[in-house]
């Protein structure tokens, strides 16, 4: 004969304890967990949980070191929903304070199993997209700047992000809205003012914003904006002299570097192009970024015929390589070409070779062109 481990009571022969103690024991146990890790993710009358769960304790035979157990258990329960769910309220973290505090949760044991470490990793990880996140949103809505900083600041503060991190944060909070635009369609003024003022106000340098492309993107962007707009696009800074002779009235607007220039002896055919599958916008052709998937088609009629400076005016394309040297008049092509990569224009000259610049910027070359010479 044994007596049960629970009740202290006679079990009968060969048993440690009476079924129903021990099933009442285990449903004391989840219960007591629930209710703790409830408790540590929102605001919870602490004193009554205590005093509730004490009462379990009895009821269920659990003991004063399970029990502490149990709560320390609970808590670990609410640190794992908050990091399963991708969340962290400013609720949750302070019932989770709460919740410690009260029960007096030792450090040492809470370590035991990481659970504060993966806390404060979630913390800062979350801190960090919410940066992100809030940077993007006043870079594509605009907003209180100040505000912004100040609220950034606080969240650098709160889940100990270091200064540089919260640069990288900015800067790609920044990009972001720049990828955002260009997948809904061309830059509007307005949201080339917002990332502006954004750039101004958090000092960012141009070359941190291009270390992906995203500022020359920008960029671009606002050309065609303006060219689709009428107006000349005045947007570009040359360093040096160019070495393109311009025409008393003509204006530089873009220039690519490192254009491979090909020649075709044959009329090139241009498979799977994109033509209709941009959207128009006012008086111009716009094709959205990726709408380029036409390659040209390989054949030994094509032949490498030099590599240089590509430069783009209101009136002429101009190329300048090592042994080529010439410009095109918008209103002698009469076909342009887009293909994955870059343009193909055809002079309406019987004699005229199709000749192909490949600049690696199939979008803007294209757009850029073919609407300046509507202009
Ligand atoms: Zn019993």
């Amino acid at each position: 004969m044994a007596n049960c481990t629970y009740c202290g009571q006679t079990a009968g022969i060969l048993k440690k304890a009476h079924k129903e103690c021990k099933q009442q024991h285990e449903q004391g146990k989840s219960e007591i967990l629930v209710l703790v890790s409830d408790a540590g993710l929102k605001d919870t009358d602490l004193q009554q949980l205590q005093t509730q769960i004490e009462q379990i304790a009895t009821a269920c035979y659990i003991n004063k070191n399970l029990l502490s157990d149990l709560i320390t258990s609970g808590w670990e329960k609410a640190v794992e929903f908050v990091i399963a769910a991708n969340q962290f309220t400013v609720e949750e973290e302070r019932a989770l304070d709460k919740l410690k505090h009260h029960f007096s949760l030792s450090e040492e044991k809470l370590n035991k199993n990481g659970i504060p470490a993966k806390l404060s990793a979630h913390k800062q990880n979350h801190g960090k997209s919410k940066i992100s996140s809030l940077v993007s949103e006043a870079g594509s809505k605009g907003g209180d700047l100040q505000q912004l900083e100040d609220q950034i600041k606080q969240i650098q503060t709160e889940c100990l992000i270091d200064e540089g991190t919260l640069r990288e944060l900015v800067v790609s909070g920044w990009e972001k809205v720049v990828v955002d635009i260009f997948n809904d369609g061309i830059v509007t003024a307005q949201e080339e003012n917002v990332l502006n003022e954004l750039k101004q106000h958090f000092a960012l340098a141009e070359e941190k914003l291009d270390r992906n492309g995203a500022y020359t993107q920008l960029v671009k962007g606002c050309v065609l904006r303006d060219i689709l707009n009428r107006n000349l696009p005045e947007r570009i800074k040359i360093d040096g002299i160019l070495p393109f002779n311009l025409q008393k009235t003509e204006k530089l607007v873009w220039v690519f570097q490192n254009v491979d220039y090909y020649e075709e002896k044959t009329r090139t055919q241009y498979v799977g192009g994109s033509q209709g599958v941009g959207i128009r916008i006012a008086k111009g052709v716009y094709y959205r970024v990726g709408a380029f998937k036409g390659e040209r088609q390989q054949t030994s009629e094509i032949a490498h015929a030099d590599r240089g400076l590509m430069g783009v005016t209101n009136k002429h394309l101009y190329f300048v390589g090592a042994t080529k040297r010439f410009r095109i008049a918008y209103n002698k092509i009469v076909a342009f070409e887009p293909f994955e990569g870059g343009i193909g224009v055809q002079r309406d000259a019987a004699t005229a070779k199709p000749q192909s610049f490949v600049t690696n910027d199939d979008w803007f070359t294209y757009n850029l062109i073919v609407n300046l010479a509507q202009m």
